[in-house]
């Protein structure tokens, strides 16, 4: 953007403050508040943090600054607080990218594609949860009273939680996310936006504004919108799907081929990138389903609606949505990831996995076109499908055995990540649940 455009949206919207916005190790929007006269600053040096006070960054109290440096390609007014706008930032320490800023590992990543002409798309599916408290404090789904088996796409669902829902839509395309669908989801007061999709970097960069956007908004209704994975045993989780395309610098969609016998309309190239997923996937996961609770989404079995529509099994198929990678046609949807992701750290996860599937020529061998949620464990190990970790901890270990991910986004982000998630996993592992208590106490 240049700087005659920065100018006009400062007067026209009256701004009087930046938010120089960068994201921790978890993929949660951290911000200062930069008056705009300022806003140069930002983009030069940047604005500065104590980077031991955020998660992930590797910074000690006796270091130098982290410095987020300013994207002005990024620069967008912030729609639900008037005055306001936010710059995304990459992180650099001693004038040199953090290794351990995600925003810059991705920027990496997607730098080997550029250095063969081709751009990632990503079109992402947020899912999210609105609560309110009742009066005890305990968060209750906004719809919770309408009792129904099936609650995905039901009206009531969607009309009573309207007022959330447009001043969120109408956010998002002040900024110009072409929004072009929202639905009521399969659990009470869980919804899903649809935005057309947009390369890897701006599409990361607009799922944490549509986090921060749809946190705000909430609070303003005395609402709570959460992305956490699971947030009731009993009913679906918070997926966040990507659809992945590469295009070459003509536009043209590398993964497709019209004379894919198969019928899927997939390239050579998109059926390596699709292999490579499946052999990392059970490393992949500790990045795209990064929580202790991420892994009861991903749970093998059925629940109180019929499916968890969450992808436990390695394997890809044709429009299978009981599959790791569904191939909608001519792209990939990749449904591991949930709402709670890092979306800098997936992506370039992603990357790291699907080009080490192209360059090694893998092969992802035959599609698994049947409804997964109908075998048995047992048929599908039959099958010869391996199923993903089923906790945190076992995602971690298969991260740290898999040296793609540490040769590409690098050895700090890798460790940091592998020393907070450890640490997430002890807290979890020495809580004594609800759950415990009523199965132990007298047994
Ligand atoms: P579904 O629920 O069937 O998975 P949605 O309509 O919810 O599909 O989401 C589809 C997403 O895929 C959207 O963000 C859309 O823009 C995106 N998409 C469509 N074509 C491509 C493409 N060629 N590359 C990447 N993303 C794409
Ligand atoms: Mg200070
Ligand atoms: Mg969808
Ligand atoms: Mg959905
Ligand atoms: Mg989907």
């Amino acid at each position: 953007m240049m700087p005659a455009e920065i100018e006009r949206i400062i007067s026209q919207n009256n701004i009087k403050y930046v938010l120089a916005q960068f994201v921790d190790i978890h993929g949660v929007a951290k911000t200062k508040s930069v008056p705009a006269s300022c806003l140069m600053d930002v983009v030069e040096k940047g604005a500065g943090f104590a980077g031991f006070a955020v998660w992930g960054l590797g910074m000690e109290p006796h270091g130098p600054d982290f410095m987020a440096r300013g994207d002005l390609e990024t620069f967008s007014i912030v729609p639900w607080q008037p005055g306001y706008a936010r710059i995304a930032c990459d992180g650099y320490v001693s004038n040199a990218p953090h290794p351990y800023c995600s925003r810059v590992v991705l920027k990496q990543q997607l730098a080997r594609l550029a250095d063969r002409g081709w751009t990632l798309n990503t079109g992402v599916e947020p899912e999210f949860s609105l609560f309110t408290r009742d009066d005890k404090g305990v968060l209750m789904p906004v719809d919770e009273s309408d009792v129904l088996d099936k609650p995905c796409y039901d009206y009531k669902g969607l009309s009573r939680s309207r007022a959330f829902l447009e001043k969120l839509v109408e956010s998002l395309q002040q900024v110009d996310f072409d929004v072009y669908q929202i639905d009521h989801e399969d659990a009470n007061g869980q919804f899903e936006i649809n935005y057309t999709y947009s390369d890897a970097l701006t599409s990361a960069d607009r799922f944490t504004f549509v986090r921060m956007a749809a946190g705000e908004i909430a609070n303003e209704l005395d609402m709570v919108c959460s992305f956490m994975p699971k947030p009731s045993s009993d009913r679906t989780g918070n997926g966040m799907h990507f659809h992945l395309s590469i295009t070459d610098k003509d536009g043209r969609n590398l993964f497709h081929d019209p004379d894919d016998v198969s019928g899927m309309g997939l390239s050579k190239m998109a059926y390596h990138f699709t292999a490579g997923l499946l052999a990392h996937a059970p490393a992949l996961c500790a990045f795209a389903a990064p929580t202790v609770n991420s892994y009861k989404r991903l749970v093998v079995g059925g629940n109180a609606s019929g499916a968890t529509w969450a992808p436990a099994y390695i394997c890809f198929g044709d429009n299978n949505r009981s599959a790791m990678v569904r191939v909608p046609y001519g792209r990939l949807e990749f449904r591991l990831p949930d709402s709670g992701c890092n979306p800098y750290l997936v992506t370039a996860a992603i990357i790291a996995a699907g080009m080490d599937g192209i360059e090694r020529e893998l092969d992802p061998g035959e599609p698994m076109n049947l409804n997964l949620y109908s075998l048995t464990l047992d048929q599908i190990k039959e099958k010869g499908v391996e199923i993903l970790p089923q906790n945190l901890n076992e995602a971690l270990d298969a991260l740290e055995a898999d040296t793609v991910f540490t040769e590409a986004l690098g050895q700090e982000i890798v460790s940091e990540f592998l020393k907070v998630k450890r640490t997430e996993w002890v807290e979890y592992s020495r809580h004594v649940s609800d759950w415990e208590v009523s199965h132990y106490a007298e047994f």
